[in-house]
């Protein structure tokens, strides 16, 4: 897959599936621009590791004036976006993991997540969709995760946000066929190596192996790299028939 001279913009770009991606697009000639809420430390380290010119942009998703300012300097600088991967999440409470249900979850936790999680991926789509319409050429993917197709008890806002990303994405997918545009929308299971996962897991010591025995058929968390492939391929010249399509990336889960 070749992405030479292609515009990329990322959200969360700065650790675990958003770094991965945004290496693998840079290493294929794409110019990438991230947008995270990380400190200038870790964005200035995480472009000297994404390479090929990739900038870093200070954007909170859940943010619109925040989205529309990066996204109108994004086309002012570079003319133009060709892709979008509309990343950027939280875990349940924001940090970790705890498993709190309708009845126990604050409005608070619940508003910080559903803000990042769904209306962060509504701006985007929002902001991103409104420049590339006007091109007649574009792919955009969302990310979603196994938890937003299956419901799991505890993720009381997580699940209901990341369901509401790909409805977002078939609303999106529907309404922009006409434009040339394609949005389709991965559903990780667990992942390696993040910082969401990573959080996720020191909440609770027991819940890796209970993820491998019993709940993910494939017995083994995604790789990063495994979840940036299907990016990528969504991304690519190899999927023009494909959009408002969910890519399950998650070792079977779904139809266990
Ligand atoms: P991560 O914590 O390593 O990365 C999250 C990224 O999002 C970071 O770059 C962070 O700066 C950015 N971010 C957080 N809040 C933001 C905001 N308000 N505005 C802009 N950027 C913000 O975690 P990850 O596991 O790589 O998560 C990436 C996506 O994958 C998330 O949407 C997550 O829900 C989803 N996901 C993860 C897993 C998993 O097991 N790790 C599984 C399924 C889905």
């Amino acid at each position: 897959m070749n992405f030479n001279d292609k515009i990329v913009v990322i959200t969360g770009g700065t650790s675990g599936i958003g770094k991965t991606t945004a290496i693998e697009f840079a290493k294929r000639g794409a110019t990438v621009i991230a947008l995270t809420v990380d400190c200038q430390e870790i964005a200035k380290k995480a472009i000297e590791e994404i390479g090929n010119g990739a900038e870093y942009l200070n954007c909170d998703v859940s943010k619109s004036d925040q989205v529309k300012d990066a996204i109108d300097y994004i086309v002012g600088k570079y003319g133009r976006i060709d892709c979008a991967f509309n990343n950027a999440g939280i875990g349940p409470d924001g940090v970790r993991m705890p498993y709190e249900s309708l009845t126990e979850i604050s409005e608070k936790t619940w508003d910080l997540v559903v803000d990042v999680d769904m209306k962060g991926v509504f701006l985007c789509l929002k902001y991103e969709l409104l420049q590339i319409q006007e091109r007649g050429y574009g792919a955009i993917v969302n990310t979603a995760s196994i938890g937003g197709y299956k419901m799991a008890p505890g993720f009381a806002a997580y699940g209901p946000a990341k369901a509401g990303v790909l409805a977002l994405t078939e609303m999106a997918a529907i309404e922009n066929a006409k434009f040339g545009i394609r949005v389709n929308a991965i559903c990780s299971g667990p992942t390696s190596g993040t910082e969401l996962t990573k959080n996720t897991l020191s909440s609770d010591p027991k819940q890796e192996e209970i993820l491998m025995e019993h709940v993910i058929p494939m017995k083994k968390f995604a790789t990063p790299n495994e979840v940036s492939n299907a990016v990528l391929w969504l991304c690519s010249d190899y999927s023009t028939h494909t959009t408002g399509q969910k890519i399950f990336i998650d070792g079977g889960m779904h139809i266990a």
